[in-house]
């Protein structure tokens, strides 16, 4: 039998453990409010199996969801379980079974959320945790948090199976439940007796001196070696009493034994020791006795749930230290009474999902909020969150003067970064950002000063896609509205305001195919510099537009075209089943530049990757002689009519010499084809651009160069 309700803590079927789940949900578009309730309770088939879709009815606390139901003298209600799509869903155009909507756990889980929560006086609020759950996408029936379920992610591959329940009604299997261990709580209950080990020896000052001359830790108290050990890792701790013969005679005082049980530590997970009365010596045996049980599977469930718990919380702890979602509300499905009005917005938002949509990946923004920036900004900061390792925006501060200025999200303003510049910049008016993404949402920003100079970085954006947002008139600059998309906890869209009568009055067009291709488009890794001039085509094949995909360059170059005397020549790498036909796409997996001198420590750059070598994988090598004055001086290219896709190009050089990639057999291209010649208009290439994919290698190329140069190196 496939389960498709899995528990959104631990990920496994909510079938596990105990016959009942627990649903933390809400009634239709009450967005803001999130209820719980045990199904333990609830109505059951006939076989004693709980079911999974339905949740038991409480006159008293349910009273709104009884005036919605069909029958008056129901038990139970329908529950529409891990919805993500919400099209239609409001009390007006309401229609049963699904009126109520949320997410399944185990109650085991929920009761280690909270063991965990208590361990660190953190507050078990509902509604974060429910703004938590709807801010991740789905993936193979689970919310995907980043994590792999405490490595059971590849075991989840193609989707959760259990066994039928035997006629009884009883599981036997998947008994092992995390919380509910029976060994563990009888040792808790059985009385730890301080015994003498046998194995003790006793340190004194004596045999210090007269057996450990020339260890460090001699000179040191045994106050303090007692101290050195409390923090320190158990590994390491061992590594030390092998290391040093004043530890390896050291008797480990309780204390020590008790630090094993702190957060951070092995047995961080037996959260009961926190309210337990242990005896003078007792620390220790409690540890080696739950170091005998540590192999039972119930015990290794307890490690990972309570990991996969204690992410939560840390999460919960972010949320709930940040405060409220500055900025003024405005009208979305989510926050129907928010502010409506007919801004028009230049927006970066590649990756989100809106609400009407499955939400399979990406991020959704449950908050818009707007903020006008201040006439004087003095100076600016932003908030990071950190998620799964990765750094995220959360929120932005603009300050003006002796204030706290105007917030935008979910601002920490005692953790927060200030935006700076390398020189001096006028910060009376701002021109835009550069801003970084991945598919969860806004990983780093850098501020464009009113001279459109970039400010560092905050947050992170090596191996990122980044676009830029600006307007394209100066003297839209002054006044400046701001909008920001949020999800529970991070920056996931944001928005400058153009202009007030939209949709009257559109956003303004780009002035040329160069800026469109460079504002208008997202790119991996850095944005092009302004000094090139970039030409190919802007609109991306139909099947990489759903995607996505950004556009990479490399830069053989150099800016200023300094590094072209150094390229000695390229390979490109292509896939050798396409030879024979035209193809919805090159099959041109990779073009490495390569140089006769490292420049910038490196020999060479790849634009794409290069394949791992098989019998499917061709490679043509050209060498230029650059050392003569030959260059890259234009690019001939054949797109597919009906999907804009490239499928051939065709490298042309000053000395008349022309290479056809990929080296195909038959080059007669019919009427469904267009050619189109890439050559500067009066300058000289210095990169190529491309939007790669893994199923049609380069799908789309384009050259930047630079005016001529009168360098005769050049
Ligand atoms: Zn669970």
């Amino acid at each position: 039998m496939t389960i498709e309700t899995a528990c959104v803590l631990c990920g496994d079927p909510i079938e596990l453990w105990t016959r009942g789940f627990q649903a933390l949900y809400t009634l239709l578009d009450d967005w803001g409010t999130a209820r719980i309730k045990d199904t333990r309770t609830g109505p059951r088939r006939a076989n004693g199996w709980f079911m999974v879709d339905q949740i038991p009815l409480d006159s008293s606390s349910d009273a709104d969801i009884l005036a919605l139901h069909p029958n008056p003298g129901a038990a139970r209600y329908s529950i529409d379980l891990m919805k993500t799509r919400f099209h239609g869903v409001g009390r007006h155009d309401y229609s049963p079974p699904s009126a109520t909507w949320g997410f399944p756990f185990h109650p085991d889980c929920w009761e280690m959320l909270s063991a965990a929560c208590a361990v660190s006086g953190t507050r078990l609020d509902l509604k974060v945790i429910f703004d938590l759950w709807r801010s991740q996408p789905y993936k193979r029936d689970l919310l995907d948090w980043g994590h792999d379920y405490g490595g059971n992610w590849e075991d989840l591959e193609g989707g959760h199976t259990v066994s039928e329940p035997s006629t009884d009604g009883i599981l036997d299997i998947y008994t092992d439940s995390p919380f509910h261990i029976p060994t563990l709580r009888q040792l808790f209950t059985s009385e730890i007796v301080c015994e003498p080990s046998r194995n003790r020896k006793v340190l004194t000052k004596v045999s210090l001196v007269c057996r450990h001359e020339g260890d460090p830790f001699i000179r040191l108290p045994v106050e303090i070696l007692h101290m050195i050990l409390i923090p320190t890792d158990s590994r390491d701790v061992l590594n030390l009493r092998l290391a040093s013969p004043v530890y390896a005679t050291l008797v480990l005082p309780d204390s020590f034994w008790r630090s094993r049980f702190w957060q951070g530590r092995e047995f961080e997970h037996i959260f009961e020791v926190n309210t337990l009365q242990i005896s003078n010596g007792g620390w220790r045996q409690l540890y080696e006795r739950i170091k005998d049980l540590s192999a039972l599977p119930s015990l290794t469930n307890r490690k990972i749930v309570w990991g996969l718990a204690c992410r939560l919380r840390e999460l919960i702890d972010r949320r709930l230290s940040v405060g409220p979602c500055y900025g003024t509300p405005q009208c979305t499905m989510f926050e129907p009474d928010g502010a409506r009005h007919n801004f028009g917005w230049r927006v970066a938002s590649p990756y989100l999902s809106p609400p009407t949509e499955y939400f399979y990946r990406r991020s959704r923004s449950l908050y818009e909020r707007v903020t006008t920036l201040p006439d004087i900004i003095k100076r600016i900061f932003i908030s990071t969150v950190g998620i799964n390792s990765k750094i995220y925006i959360s929120g932005l501060r603009f300050a003006g003067d002796n204030d706290t200025g105007y917030l935008l999200g979910f601002c920490s303003l005692d953790k927060e970064i200030e935006v700076t510049w390398e020189t001096d910049q006028n910060l009376e008016a701002l021109c835009g950002f550069h801003v970084a993404f991945d598919f969860k949402g806004i990983r780093g920003l850098r501020i464009l000063s009113q001279t459109g100079e970039p400010s560092n970085w905050v947050g992170e954006w090596r191996d990122t896609s980044q676009q830029v947002l600006t307007l394209t008139s100066p003297a839209q600059t002054r006044t400046w509205n701001l909008k920001g998309g949020f999800d529970a906890l991070k920056l996931v869209s944001i928005a400058i305001f153009y202009i007030e009568d939209w949709p009257r009055s559109p956003c303004p067009e780009f002035p040329d195919q160069s800026s469109r291709l460079r504002e208008g488009s997202l790119w991996y890794g850095e944005i092009p510099p302004g000094e090139l001039s970039l030409s190919g085509r802007h609109q991306l094949p139909l099947s990489l537009q759903e995607n996505k995909i950004p556009y990479s360059l490399a830069l053989f170059g150099g800016v200023d075209g300094s590094q072209l005397p150094c390229l000695s020549g390229f390979s490109v790498y292509y896939t050798t089943y396409w030879d024979t036909l035209p193809s919805d796409g090159t099959g041109i997996e990779a073009i490495e530049f390569s140089f006769s001198r490292p420049v910038n420590g490196k020999s060479s750059i790849i634009l794409g990757r290069v394949p791992d070598t098989d019998e499917d994988v061709g490679v043509c090598h050209v060498t230029l002689r650059s050392d003569e004055g030959e260059r890259i001086s234009r690019l001939s290219t054949t797109y597919e009519s009906m999907t804009d896709t490239l499928v051939d190009i065709k490298v042309h050089t000053n000395h008349g010499r022309s290479y056809p990639f990929p080296p195909r057999m038959m080059q007669n291209w019919g009427d469904e084809y267009t050619h189109e010649d890439l050559k500067p208009e009066s300058g000289i290439i210095v990169g190529i651009f491309s939007s790669i994919t893994s199923e049609l290698g380069f799908a789309t190329i384009g050259i930047a160069s630079i005016p001529s140069l009168s360098d005769t190196t050049i």
